[in-house]
């Protein structure tokens, strides 16, 4: 396992964690698997199969119940593809699209947990909005061009 694998596996057993939720053996196999192919949708059956094969018979029946947790809790998304039915993809640190782009270097950053935190709150406080769809780009002068041109 690379090393940043490593890293994003115990923030999300952290996470897991911080929901109350207890991390069993399966839970952690399940995420592992998952990450370990983050960049592919998985099918229930390849899910089923990994997980089959590393489990005792009575922890089998976990490995739906595990997903919809892990969907809820936005670890995963699963979607009906024509053809394909549905697949599971890993989606955790990947759902925040803040991008913040200087209109004179032309450079993009992605913006942080922090700055989504707080556009949620304030949507919730002045809008009593919720659970919005939060991919937005930001236009402006970054802090290398203010400083070279301070009017910018
Ligand atoms: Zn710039």
């Amino acid at each position: 396992m690379i090393p940043g694998a490593m890293k994003k596996h115990q923030d999300l057993l952290a996470f897991l964690r911080s929901q109350k939720m207890r991390v069993t053996p399966p839970r952690r196999l399940l995420l592992q698997f998952i990450l370990d192919h983050s960049n592919r949708r998985l099918s229930i059956r390849e899910i089923q199969e990994f997980m089959g094969a590393q489990l005792r018979k009575a922890d089998r029946s976990s490995v739906y119940r595990n997903l919809e947790t892990f969907e809820r809790l936005g670890i995963i998304q699963s979607l009906s593809f024509p053809g394909e039915g549905r697949r599971y993809q890993y989606v955790f640190d990947r759902k925040v699209r803040h991008f913040y782009i200087c209109r004179s270097c032309g450079k993009a950053n992605r913006g942080d947990e922090r700055l989504f935190r707080r556009v949620e709150a304030a949507l919730k406080d002045i809008h009593g909005f919720a659970k919005a769809n939060l991919s937005v780009v930001f236009y402006g002068a970054c802090s290398k061009c203010r400083k070279n041109s301070p009017t910018a």
